[in-house]
């Protein structure tokens, strides 16, 4: 039985990976500050005598015997990281130095979670992950795009220098039951606000593009690649399909059979135009690719709100 660490377990993906390492038979310790995590999100899993909870901030250095950490750890709606820029930088870099120091003390495996947002707005269309990215250093965003790009730096030079054994997984937008009300993403904004018929927020014309992978294609993704010797990343994961931010509020008042009025505001600073993964190495490395549609995967996504509203 393999001991793994999950930070940011009692998240929204964290809390899938959990469940999901625990079905496949290992032992696993789920790292969190409950900053954006919630325990509601793991509680049914309380009860396994091979899952424990440790309340820490990754900020902080930790030693914990194990053979794998997946390091999911960093608020990751832009309402939160830009809550408290400075503690999210902390999050990516200090909290990656001290994953990779325990990585190194245990011999383990180390997988992050990195993000999109290293090709901030992207000018190559779409994204391949030899593409070096367009991100603007004094943004708003900035404090999580540099802050993930600066932990796959560290990833990289802890596995040059010191031997240590990475993999890097490029997340796109996913979605699924476990986000939080409050998350401020736009999937769980939008289906949030169509239940309680309050109006429907799409920041500037809602012609900006995004494409919406569903949590279990996703975390299906990341184990495949921390189980694979061929690739250590980075690998783009998320679902091809684009769509418009308006084609995306325009399919939630339908499937929820919503009064709402759609409402147009401001586009905050920074905000990427488009974003498409190109999932070719997923495909060759891990033969991976999305098997639920947007629209089964927000059916089950409005379920959830539906049950926790
Ligand atoms: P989330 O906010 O639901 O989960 C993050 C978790 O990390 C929370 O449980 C939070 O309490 C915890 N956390 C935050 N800072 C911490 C710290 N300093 N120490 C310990 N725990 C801390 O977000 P999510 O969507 O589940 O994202 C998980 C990871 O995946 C993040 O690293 C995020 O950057 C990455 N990611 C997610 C997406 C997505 O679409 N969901 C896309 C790209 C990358
Ligand atoms: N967005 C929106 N209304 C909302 C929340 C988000 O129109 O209530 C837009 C946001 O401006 C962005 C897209 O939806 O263009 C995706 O935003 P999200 O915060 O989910 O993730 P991002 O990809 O920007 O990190």
């Amino acid at each position: 039985m393999k001991t793994i660490v999950v930070t940011g377990g009692a998240g929204f993906l964290g809390s899938h990976l959990c469940e999901y390492l625990l079905k496949k038979g290992n032992y696993v310790i789920c790292v969190d500050n409950f900053f954006t995590g919630n325990k509601d999100n793991i509680l049914h899993l309380i009860c396994n005598k091979h899952f424990e909870i440790l309340r820490h901030d990754i900020t902080e250095p930790l030693f914990i015997h194990c053979d794998e950490i997946y390091n999911l750890a960093c608020p990751a709606s832009p309402v939160h990281y830009q809550h408290n820029p400075i503690k999210t930088m902390k999050a990516s870099v200090l909290g990656m130095m001290n994953m990779l120091g325990m990585a190194r003390r245990n011999n383990a495996k180390i997988l992050q979670a990195s993000t999109s947002e290293v090709y901030g707005n992207p000018l190559e269309h779409p994204q391949k992950e030899t593409y070096w990215g367009n991100v603007n250093t004094l943004g708003p965003r900035a404090c999580y795009d540099e802050g993930k790009r600066a932990a796959e730096t560290l990833m990289m030079d802890y596995h040059r220098h010191n031997g240590i054994d990475i993999r890097i997984v490029r997340i796109f937008n996913t979605y699924g039951p476990h986000m939080a009300i409050n998350d401020g993403r736009v999937v769980s904004n939008f289906i949030t606000q169509a239940l309680k018929g309050q109006p429907i927020t799409i920041y500037g014309d809602g012609q900006q593009t995004r494409s919406f992978c569903y949590v279990n294609d996703l975390i299906e993704g990341i184990f495949r690649m921390m189980n694979q010797d061929q690739t250590i990343g980075p690998i783009n994961l998320g679902n091809p399909k684009e769509f418009t931010i308006k084609e995306l509020a325009e399919m939630v008042v339908r499937m929820t059979n919503s009064q709402s009025p759609i409402e147009f505001k401001e586009l905050p600073q920074d905000d990427p135009i488009r974003r498409q993964p190109d999932i070719s190495l997923a495909n060759h490395h891990l033969f991976w690719q999305p098997t639920v549609n947007v629209e089964e995967g927000l059916k089950q996504t409005i379920e959830y709100f539906k049950k926790i509203l």
